[in-house]
C-alpha cells in the first residue's frame, strides 16, 4: 500500500496529484475531511465503487456520499434543487452538510445502495477540494472505517482498519470536526433530519422548519437514511452512557466496577474526571461546555479503549442541545446502555 505521509503533502501537491491519479483510474483513496476520513473513489466508476465495499465490509444497501468541489457541479449528479435546498446550500457549503437530492441516471445505484436519490455535500477542506478538483468528476465515499467501527478522525486510524485495502491515504493531521455530517433531506419547506451533525438544528431553523427522525430504527420500517439501521460502533467493551443527575453516580460506579476486578475506561469531562482515581483508564474529553472538542475526541477514544481491551467503557453525556445532539446520538447508538436517560 502507499502511504502518503504527511510531511509530503505539506511541502507538495504531488500526493494529492498521486491520489487524483489512482482515483481516475478507478482505485480507491482515503483523504481528509472535517469531519472524518472518507474512502474515495470516482463517481461514474461500479468497479470503483465495489472496491469501497469489498474494502470497508459494507452492506451494499447502505448508501455513499457524493463529495464535490464546487455547487455547480452538482447539476450532474441531481436533477432538482429546491428553493430550500438552494438556501442550505448559499448557508452551509463549503461544510458539513449533506443533502439528499432526486439523482441524475449518470449516478449509478450501486452509490446510493439501490435508492433514486443521492447525497451530495462540499466538504470544507482545501485538501479534499484540490483532490476533487484534480480527479476532475465528483468522489463518493463513505467514512473510512472498517463497517462497525467508529469512524476516523485520523490517518493512523484509517491505516488501522484498512492498510491493505485501500490503493493510498491521504494525510490531512486530525480533523476538525470529529463527527459525520449532517444528513437532511427537504420536502417543501421542511427540512429533515436523518443524521444530527455539526450543522445543527438551530442552524436549520435559519432556513426553514425542521423535524428530527429518531436515530433508532424499528425493524420493521424502511428506514428514512439507510445507514440507520446499521449499528454505527461494535465495542468489545461493555459502553454505559450516563446522562442527567446520574453522572454524579459515574465516578462511584467505575470504582466498584474497578473493585470486582474489571478494567474499566471512562470517558468524562475534566470536573468529573479529577473525582476518579483507580481505574484503568481516564480519557478526557476537556472543560464541559466545549462540546466541540468532546466531539473531536470521541472516536479516538472509543478506538483507544477498544484496543486496551476494557470491559467496560464508562461515559459521560451531555445535553442534546446544539452539536450535543449529534454527540449524544453518536454515543447512545455506540452504548450498551444509557444510564438516567
Ligand atoms: P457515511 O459516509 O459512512 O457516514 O455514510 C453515509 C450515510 O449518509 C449513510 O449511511 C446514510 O445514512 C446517509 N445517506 C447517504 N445517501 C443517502 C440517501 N440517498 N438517502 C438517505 N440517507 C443517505
Ligand atoms: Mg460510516
Amino acid at each position: 500500500m502507499l502511504f502518503l505521509s504527511p510531511a509530503i503533502l505539506a511541502s507538495t501537491d504531488e500526493s494529492i496529484a498521486e491520489a487524483a491519479r489512482i482515483i481516475r483510474n478507478e482505485g480507491i483513496v482515503a483523504f481528509p475531511t472535517e469531519t472524518v476520513y472518507g474512502l474515495g473513489a470516482r463517481f461514474d466508476s461500479e468497479k470503483a465503487i465495489e472496491k469501497i465495499f469489498v474494502a470497508k465490509g459494507r452492506p451494499n444497501d447502505n448508501p455513499l456520499i457524493v463529495h464535490i468541489a464546487h455547487p455547480d457541479e452538482l447539476f450532474v449528479i441531481a436533477t432538482e434543487v429546491s428553493t430550500i435546498a438552494e438556501r442550505l446550500i448559499l448557508s452551509f457549503w463549503p461544510g458539513p452538510l449533506t443533502i439528499v437530492l432526486p439523482k441524475t441516471p449518470v449516478v449509478p445505484k450501486m452509490a446510493t445502495g439501490g435508492l433514486e436519490t443521492v447525497g451530495v455535500r462540499m466538504p470544507a477542506h482545501a485538501m479534499a477540494l484540490a483532490l476533487i478538483s484534480a480527479v476532475g468528476v465528483p468522489i463518493v465515499a463513505p467514512s473510512a472505517n472498517l463497517s462497525g467501527r467508529p469512524s476516523p478522525t485520523s490517518a493512523l486510524h484509517v491505516r488501522e482498519d484498512l492498510a491493505g485495502r485501500i490503493d493510498a491515504i491521504l494525510d490531512g493531521g486530525d480533523t476538525e470536526v470529529g463527527l459525520e455530517s449532517t444528513v437532511v433531506s427537504v420536502a417543501g419547506k421542511i427540512i429533515t433530519i436523518l443524521r444530527p451533525g455539526a450543522v445543527t438544528r438551530d442552524m436549520l431553523e435559519e432556513i426553514g422548519q425542521v423535524q428530527v427522525v429518531s436515530p433508532f430504527f424499528d425493524p420493521k420500517d424502511t428506514p428514512t437514511a439507510p445507514g440507520m439501521k446499521y449499528i454505527h460502533y461494535a465495542p468489545r467493551a461493555e459502553v454505559s452512557v450516563f446522562v442527567g443527575q446520574a453522572i454524579k453516580n459515574l465516578p462511584d460506579l467505575a470504582h466498584g466496577l474497578q473493585q470486582q476486578g474489571a478494567a474499566v475506561a471512562v470517558v468524562a469531562f475534566e470536573d468529573t474526571l479529577t473525582e476518579i482515581n483507580n481505574v484503568t483508564v481516564k480519557m478526557t474529553l476537556g472543560g464541559r461546555g466545549r462540546v466541540d472538542i468532546a466531539a473531536k475526541r470521541l472516536y479516538a477514544y472509543l478506538r483507544e479503549a477498544d484496543q486496551l481491551s476494557v470491559d467496560h467503557i464508562l461515559v459521560e453525556g451531555i445535553k442534546p442541545e446544539g452539536l450535543g445532539e449529534a454527540l449524544m446520538n453518536r454515543l447512545t447508538k455506540a452504548a450498551t446502555h444509557v444510564i438516567g436517560g
